[in-house]
């Protein structure tokens, strides 16, 4: 991917970051986008470690502020003068509840971030896509944007908003060379999914995760390098033909 632009939101932790490594592997430029600029920092630092020589460019963005999102785009361009891929991954989870009791201004949080976020990003970066005549976009759905999941309402309406988006970007730029595609992790370990068995099991998150996992066709948890790899296939030339899909990446649980 030598010479490829890449932007990846949510990019200071979790399966953001894990991405950055393997498309840093594969010499890719990159932005990474976060909100947090503490972790942000970091995170620059440590792949600049790991792949020294890597062209990075970090920008603190929250993706659920439009002028926000049309910044990092504008310093993206800034920087490095075209956009190859943009991976819409930052999301939040919110709180979990039964439906009825689900805290409204929670819920429109998260409608804000994994809905907003993910279309203020294709928003920006199809135009430049377009006159380029090439695109890959890879949105982050989940398990959860396929079916429901048990007291999280929030999260599984913006997921589905998030599949449905990808198949409208699909139909719309595909004769612009922009293959637009979601991918749906299960429960993969990173930071998001360790506080959420804190939130099942506050006594013992340990034993939720081993319960989580023994649920599981495969018995396992995946790893944020599952989906890195996924990822860096999607959102590389290599995809020549996959568009508007959501790829689950996750042992099979959908299929239950
Ligand atoms: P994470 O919490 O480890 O990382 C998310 C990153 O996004 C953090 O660095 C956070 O600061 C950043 N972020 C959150 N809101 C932001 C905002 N408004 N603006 C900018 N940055 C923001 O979580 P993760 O598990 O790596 O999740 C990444 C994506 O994958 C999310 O969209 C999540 O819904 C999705 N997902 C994760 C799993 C899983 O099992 N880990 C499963 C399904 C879907």
């Amino acid at each position: 991917m030598k010479n490829r632009v890449i932007i990846i939101t949510g990019g200071a932790s979790g399966l953001g970051y894990a991405t950055a490594e393997e498309l840093a592997s594969r010499e890719a430029n990159i932005t990474l986008v976060d909100y947090n600029k503490e972790a942000l920092d970091a995170s620059k630092k440590q792949l600049e470690q790991k792949y020294p020589g890597v062209k990075l460019l970090t920008v603190v963005a929250d993706v659920s502020d439009q002028q926000q999102v049309k910044n990092y785009v504008d310093e993206t361009i800034k920087t490095f003068g075209r956009i190859d891929g943009l991976y819409n991954n930052a999301g939040i989870e919110g709180k979990q509840a039964p439906m009825v009791d689900y805290d409204v201004d929670v819920f429109k949080k998260v409608i804000d971030i994994n809905i907003l976020g993910v279309y203020y990003g294709m928003r920006y970066v199809i135009p430049i896509m377009q006159k380029q005549g090439y695109g890959r976009i890879v949105n982050v759905s989940s398990v959860g944007g396929i079916r429901g999941v048990i007291n999280q309402t929030a999260y599984v309406a913006s997921k589905h908003a998030v599949t449905g988006m990808t198949k409208n970007a699909a139909i719309e730029y595909g004769k612009d060379g922009i293959l637009t595609n979601a991918i749906a992790p299960g429960a993969i370990l990173t930071p998001m999914v360790e506080t959420a068995f804190k939130e099942v099991n506050p006594d013992d998150p340990k034993a939720a995760e081993h319960e989580y996992a023994s649920r599981n066709p495969t018995r396992a948890l995946g790893k944020p390098v599952d989906v890195a790899k996924a990822v860096a296939f999607l959102i590389s030339e290599e995809n020549g033909y996959i568009s508007g899909q959501t790829i689950a990446i996750d042992g099979g649980e959908s299929r239950l």
